[in-house]
C-alpha cells in the first residue's frame, strides 16, 4: 500500500513539474515578445516585441475585429 502510494506521489511530482517547466517556458516567451508576427511573419517593430506582443499592428487590428465579429455577446 505504501508503495502505492509511494509511485502516485512521484507521478504527482512528476506532473507538477513538467507543467511548471511549461508554464515557466511561456511565460519566457511572453515577456519576450515575438520577433517577427505570428500571422504574416512580417518583423515585428522592437516596440511591439518588448510590450510582448505576438502580432504586427494591422494583424493586431485585423484580429480584434474578427473577434468582435464572432463574438457571440
Ligand atoms: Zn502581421
Amino acid at each position: 500500500m505504501a508503495d502505492e502510494i509511494d509511485l502516485a506521489n512521484d507521478l504527482i511530482d512528476n506532473e507538477v513539474s513538467r507543467a511548471l517547466k511549461k508554464l515557466r517556458e511561456q511565460a519566457a516567451i511572453n515577456a519576450e515578445g515575438a520577433k517577427f508576427c505570428i500571422e504574416c511573419d512580417e518583423p515585428m517593430p522592437k516596440a511591439r516585441q518588448s510590450l510582448g506582443f505576438k502580432l504586427c499592428k494591422p494583424c493586431a487590428e485585423e484580429n480584434e475585429r474578427r473577434k468582435s465579429l464572432f463574438a457571440d455577446d
